[in-house]
């Protein structure tokens, strides 16, 4: 029996799925396919946060499929196993999928692209999660670029809102499904559930993804450029586990940002591209640099005297560091498996530069804890706070946690939101409750080192500190 089996990973989408379009235009039976192959992703299978996400993005999936005569088959175990197995029960003779780009990913897609091929089975693979692959952009001298702007002045000058792939209204079944396993076989879910507060705060899948969007383009874009860094407000698309899960693409969000942007939305709209195209640059840079999501890009890094502190990373995980946006950040992280972006260079520098923690430490708690946790943008965004990646912030440039707080969040609706134990405090003092005076914090209810920590190191000492271990090892050679 002919028919082509469409392998979904990573593009839990029925629209702008090229993989899908291309199946469908052979008019032969599509047989959808998710194989659950957390080996095939170690060590860096996904967290327990992006594992609920998974579940119900397949939950949606499947239900999408079932709208529309289909199904989605699901299987456990390696994914060439599982799909030698498949090709061997259905009679399949092509097999689809969309491109994924992590190093060690590539090199497994190639590896059973071959063994399928040699196996007489047709392979096409698609660019379906980026805007631009990694290897389509380089640098005037045929080299990777490993700084963000110029990289972005690139991509944007070939950038073209294209046309999207609409979804398909019905697939052709084959005479007889393969058997599959149900959801909840695939153990996706935690046993002790945790997860109340992702189901309050997600709305996992394509139908998911879509309203977002439209919400963000109604309310949001327009005020997107100055917004954006506040914790308190609303101001940014919240698109990212919907982007990591492929249940929206960026060429869509491309399009719906130049057919939806009203006229003076263009700043905001150039900075959301931009934002984006961080996403891009990440990918550009994990592909080139396939060894940083252990190891730093300035090589000089590898000698920093980190410290060993089981103590303070638990302090920092649990958000009890005494430092209202740090606490508030880290619980907001724990509570909804998301973390404002301020916020996450916020807490990465008090991290790594007061605490003087391991980067790849908080990267770990970040990949567990995030329904977005994406190696590409977890590394980057990690190296960057650490001083040691792609167009890194200088090292000499330590977040001040309460200058942030002040700023960021002047009148404290994110801490009080998060860290309600100090709700009741002045706005002049809920950034650093340490400097209340015994009167107000009698008055708010507070007892410091009761209700709320001490700060867990003095932050112009820390300071000093890190500059010091940054001193030891900036003249070694990069
Ligand atoms: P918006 O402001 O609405 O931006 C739109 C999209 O652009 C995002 O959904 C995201 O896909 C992309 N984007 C925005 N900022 C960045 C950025 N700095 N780097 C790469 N892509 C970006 N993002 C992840 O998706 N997964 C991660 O695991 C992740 N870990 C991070 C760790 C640290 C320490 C830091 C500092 C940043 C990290 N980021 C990560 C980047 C960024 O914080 C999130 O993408 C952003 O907060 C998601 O919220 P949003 O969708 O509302 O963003």
């Amino acid at each position: 029996m002919a028919a082509t089996i469409v392998w979904f990973h990573r593009d839990l989408r029925l629209e702008d799925n090229p993989a899908l379009s291309a199946a469908l235009e052979r008019d032969v039976p599509v047989i959808p396919v998710f194989i659950w192959a957390p080996d095939d992703e170690a060590p860096w299978a996904p967290g327990s946060a992006s594992r609920w996400w998974l579940h119900q993005s397949l939950a949606q999936l499947e239900a999408s499929l079932a709208d529309r005569g289909s199904r989605l088959i699901l299987r456990k175990g390696s994914t060439e196993d599982g799909l030698r197995e498949l090709i061997r029960d259905t009679g399949a003779e092509a097999v689809y999928w969309n491109r994924r780009y992590e190093p060690a990913l590539l090199e497994r897609d190639a590896d059973i692209q071959e063994t399928l091929n040699a196996d007489g089975v047709r392979v096409e693979t698609f660019k379906a999660g980026l805007l631009f692959e990694p290897w389509e952009i380089e640098t005037k001298q045929g080299r990777p670029y490993q700084v963000f702007t110029p990289f972005w002045r690139r991509c944007r000058e070939r950038l073209a809102p294209g046309d999207v792939h609409t979804a398909p209204d019905r697939l052709r079944s084959p005479e007889r499904w393969p058997d599959s396993c149900a959801l909840d076989e695939l153990n996706l879910r935690p046993s002790v559930d945790w997860t109340d507060g992702l189901s309050a705060t997600w709305t996992p899948g394509e139908a998911g993804a879509h309203d977002r969007l439209d919400a963000f383009l109604d309310e949001a874009l327009s005020d997107y450029d100055t917004a954006r860094d506040r914790p308190d407000l609303a101001g940014t698309s919240r698109l990212s586990p919907h982007l990591h899960f492929g249940e929206i693409g960026p060429r869509q969000i491309v399009r719906g940002l130049t057919d939806e942007a009203r006229i003076g939305d263009e700043p905001s709209m150039e900075t959301y591209l931009s934002e984006v195209g961080w996403r891009e640059f990440a990918h550009h840079v994990l592909y080139h640099f396939p060894r940083t999501p252990s190891e730093p890009l300035k090589a000089q890094f590898q000698h920093f005297p980190w410290r060993d502190d089981d103590e303070g990373l638990t302090t920092w995980q649990r958000g009890e560091t005494g430092y209202p946006i740090v606490d508030a950040g880290m619980r907001e992280l724990f509570h909804t498996g998301w973390m404002h972006n301020r916020v996450r260079m916020v807490v990465a520098s008090f991290l790594t530069k007061d605490l003087l923690i391991p980067w790849q430490d908080g990267a770990r708690w970040f990949w567990e804890a995030l329904v977005d946790a994406d190696l590409a943008n977890n590394t980057l965004g990690w190296q960057w706070a650490a001083g040691c990646g792609a167009d890194a912030a200088p090292y000499f440039r330590v977040f001040n946690p309460v200058r942030q707080g002040e700023r960021f969040d002047p009148d404290g609706v994110y801490v009080r939101r998060w860290v309600p134990e100090i709700a009741r405090l002045d706005d002049g003092v809920l950034h650093a409750p340490w400097t209340a005076t015994d009167l107000d914090l009698q008055a708010a209810g507070v007892s410091l080192g009761e209700d709320y920590p001490e700060p867990i190191v003095d932050h112009g000492q820390a300071r000093e500190r890190a500059l010091a271990a940054y001193e030891r090892i900036k003249r070694s050679a990069d």
